[in-house]
């Protein structure tokens, strides 16, 4: 027997017409590209957002076709999202930072027949422009004004919207119908591409506000510093139309300062970003002596959240709750809010806690199995192959149909991880990260995350180096912070109570930057180019 309810389809235009209809005087604010502090409401993005579907439908948008974006988390990209899904076309955020040859790779291979852009990645798509034939028309993310110096032809975006009808009649379709694709960083080969449905994305959003996961409501303030070229911005420009949230998008400046002036201007209450983007932040706080006023929690992911990053927004009343996910997860899997019997323990007892992942979202299923293929308990204990399944999770990449699942449907996530009895995910490591010594497994997490505790220590990476008698060997590489001294040895011996003697790294290297990837993570790759033929003490 058949459920006897009305089969309405879960389309993220659901999401523009009951924020409109529910919080049409909230704010959305942006630091723009060129410059000026834009503000607007719910209720008046939602007539630019129609007036642009209506214009982009005239100018021969289809369903289906890909829409590419090279831009910053602004207004204008926050309408895209809307407009583009909204009219069954699929909005193809690119990451600048892949660099030209990647971004022309994933332009050509999700085959983008309009590219819209900031200026400011105007050079890059006029460099790209010659490489990317599929591409029929560019579009400049700006007004007349500020059009940007591009050879050929160039439409102007303000004026795309401005040829657009209001009320624009949305049309209706399967829920399973694309809505948006985003390409992995490439950090473990060739990008490859993910690509959501609207039923995915309306799912993400409500298990995204849940109070055990980023407990978003009415009053919040979100800021995402996570770009919206990544995984859309942790599903944000979505989730907060959900419930009502004031968004405010960073634009360009995400360096410690800029950030600091949009979170106390626009008392910005909830932030989401990478360890990276958190860390400059705070050392601008150490640096300046500033507060912050209005911010109370925070999201972090991506990486590893480092317990020194805890303990350092601890200080200025902010808690940073640490959330797993992948590009293939839409992205979050799970999300470190404390159970209140953990939240009433005394700090240093808490903080065991808080530096776990967390647990696992609604309708994220997620098993561990053993190198040999065997389904582990959540005991707490026992690592192994983290693999997880549900319908925010990819099933195919793009073009690469029937080779993503395990052959009983889960997806293997290449992370090392266990789970607690309670539910908690703790990630060891990436698979291939993980360092192989005497037949055990140490976690370069850990002793990055140790080695972050110490006061001359601003970045670290842990690579395993080729020993002759355990395999492998921890070797740590630092940026230490500005002005500050240590040496090898102190760093060495200040880790000894920290960590296992297992995982004590057998040498530290100090280095003037840290290879960083485009979504902010330390390049593991290139530390390992680095110190190829690296030889460790005896
Ligand atoms: P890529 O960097 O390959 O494009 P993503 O940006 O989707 O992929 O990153 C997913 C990976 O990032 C995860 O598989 C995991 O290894 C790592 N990751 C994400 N969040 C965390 C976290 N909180 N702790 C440890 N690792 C994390």
């Amino acid at each position: 027997m058949r459920g006897l309810m009305m089969d309405s389809q879960l389309l993220t235009t659901e999401l523009l017409k009951h924020a409109a209809r529910n919080y049409r005087h909230i704010e959305i604010v942006t630091r723009t590209v060129e410059g000026p502090i834009h503000r607007y409401t719910i209720g008046e993005a939602k007539r630019r957002i129609e007036k642009l579907a209506d214009a982009l439908v005239n100018m021969g948008v289809q369903p289906g076709d890909r829409v590419g974006v090279i831009g910053w988390n602004t207004y204008r990209q926050f309408e895209m999202y809307y407009a583009v899904g909204g009219i069954g076309a699929v909005l193809h955020t690119v990451n600048p930072r892949l660099g030209p040859e990647n971004a022309g790779y994933v332009i050509n291979h999700a085959e983008d027949k309009f590219l819209f852009f900031d200026n400011t990645f105007a050079p890059l798509v006029a460099a790209l422009k010659p490489h990317v034939p599929c591409v029929k028309r560019f579009v400049a993310m700006t007004s007349r004004e500020h059009a940007p110096a591009f050879p050929g032809e160039l439409d102007i975006y303000d004026e795309i919207v401005e040829r657009g009808r209001e009320n624009f009649d949305w049309p209706e379709f399967d829920e399973n119908t694309a809505v948006a694709m985003c390409y992995t960083s490439g950090t473990t080969g060739e990008p490859k591409g993910v690509v959501y449905s609207h039923r995915s994305v309306v799912i993400q959003s409500f298990a995204a506000c849940l109070p055990t996961a980023m407990g978003l409501g009415e009053g919040d303030v979100l800021l995402p510093v996570v770009p919206m070229f990544h995984v859309n911005a942790w599903n944000a420009p979505y989730s907060a139309m959900l419930v009502g949230a004031k968004q405010v998008f960073p634009g360009p400046r995400l360096d410690g300062e800029g950030l600091y002036e949009m979170f106390e201007a626009e008392k910005v209450t909830f932030s989401s970003g990478v360890p990276t983007v958190w860390l400059n932040l705070l050392h601008y706080l150490e640096k300046t002596g500033k507060k912050l006023n209005y911010l109370k929690r925070g999201m972090c992911g991506g990486s590893a959240l480092p317990e020194a990053l805890i303990r350092g927004y601890a200080k200025y009343g902010v808690e940073l709750q640490q959330g797993w996910g992948m590009t293939e997860m839409s992205p979050i899997g799970t999300v470190n809010v404390l159970p209140p019997n953990l939240r009433e323990l005394p700090a240093e007892e808490r903080i065991k806690h808080q530096v776990k992942q967390g647990r696992a979202l609604p309708f994220v299923d997620m098993r561990i199995v053993s190198p040999e293929g065997k389904v582990l308990p959540h005991d707490g204990e026992q690592d192994g192959h983290l693999q997880v399944r549900g319908p925010c999770i990819i099933k195919d990449y793009y073009k690469r149909e029937g080779k993503t699942l395990t052959t009983d449907g889960w997806f293997d996530t290449g992370d090392v991880a266990l789970i607690d009895e309670d539910g908690f995910l703790q990630i060891t490591d990436r698979s291939k990260d993980v360092i192989k010594t005497g037949g055990e497994w140490v976690s370069s997490i850990d002793i990055e995350n140790a080695a972050l505790l110490h006061p001359a220590v601003a970045q670290a990476g842990v690579i395993g180096v080729t020993h002759p008698k355990w395999q492998e060997r921890p070797l740590l590489v630092v940026v230490k912070k500005e002005g500050a001294e240590t040496s090898s040895e102190e760093v060495r011996e200040f880790l000894k109570d920290k960590l296992d003697k297992i995982a004590w790294p057998d040498a530290v290297e100090f280095i003037q930057e840290m290879p960083l990837g485009a979504t902010g993570k330390v390049l593991k790759t290139e530390l390992r180019k680095m110190f190829g033929s690296y030889q460790l003490p005896e």
